[in-house]
């Protein structure tokens, strides 16, 4: 499975399936000959994007193609990421619930285990009001998009407040790696926060120990996730 259309059309459905995309929410990846290109579906349900309905794009975001439905209205988001991060192949935008309460709080959304040092040393946040103002806090403006790719820095995951987050990787792997622990670890620290305990974040070495990925228990993670995903009767 290396066709970029089917593996976005899979990503989209395996991250709908482990809960971190819903209705809503986008993943893309970059066209794997073209650096300047990037292939993401338009404005359809994440459970029912098919390849046929990924298209290419230019790192403007613009269609390089005909679109069989209205495009993505925060696609910038995607462009703005691959311009500025050479390194990354692989795009996550998502509204999981699990994030929502950082989203809307001061609790910083840190490392709490082994999987959540894989967000990488710290989660950058982002608000649209401290440079825009009030706006519908959907991201649909290129200056929009690339203060939060500024905001992402050289990290993985950017938190963007009273909205959701971004998450970047290296690979489609990776990035679906990266969301869906960085979910589960967000559950369990606001589960442990709910108890009234306190909570030991990881340490500064362990958040830089964890930091790398490693190919084994990424790829171990993509087939687990899709074998979920065939048993659901779910493979595009
Ligand atoms: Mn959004």
């Amino acid at each position: 499975m290396t066709d970029p259309r089917h593996l976005v059309a899979t990503a989209n459905r395996l991250l709908n399936n482990e809960g971190v995309l819903d209705a809503f929410g986008h993943v893309s990846l970059r066209h794997p000959d073209r650096p300047d290109r990037y292939f993401l579906a338009v404005a359809k349900a994440p459970p029912l994007v098919g390849p046929q309905d990924v298209i290419e794009h230019d790192l403007d975001s613009e269609p390089v193609e005909p679109a069989p439905g209205r495009l993505c209205s925060e696609r910038v988001l995607h462009g703005a990421i691959y311009r500025s991060r050479p390194d990354v192949m692989a795009v996550c935008h998502h509204h999981a619930p699990a994030i929502m309460p950082f989203c809307i709080s001061d609790i910083p959304l840190e490392p709490v285990n082994q999987l959540g040092g894989t967000f990488g040393a710290a989660v950058a946040v982002w608000d649209s009001h401290d440079a825009f103002g009030d706006t519908n806090l959907l991201v649909t403006r290129q200056d929009e998009a690339d203060s939060v790719a500024a905001s992402l820095g050289a990290g993985w995951t950017v938190l963007m407040k009273r909205h959701g987050a971004l998450v970047a990787g290296r690979s489609l792997k990776e990035l679906v790696f990266r969301a869906v622990h960085g979910c589960d670890n967000a559950r369990a620290l606001a589960t442990a926060r709910a108890m009234g305990g306190h909570v030991s974040p990881l340490t500064e070495g362990e958040r830089a120990l964890t930091a790398e990925l490693r190919e084994a228990p990424v790829a171990r993670c993509w087939d687990y996730w899709i074998d979920r995903l065939d048993r659901a009767g779910r493979v595009p």
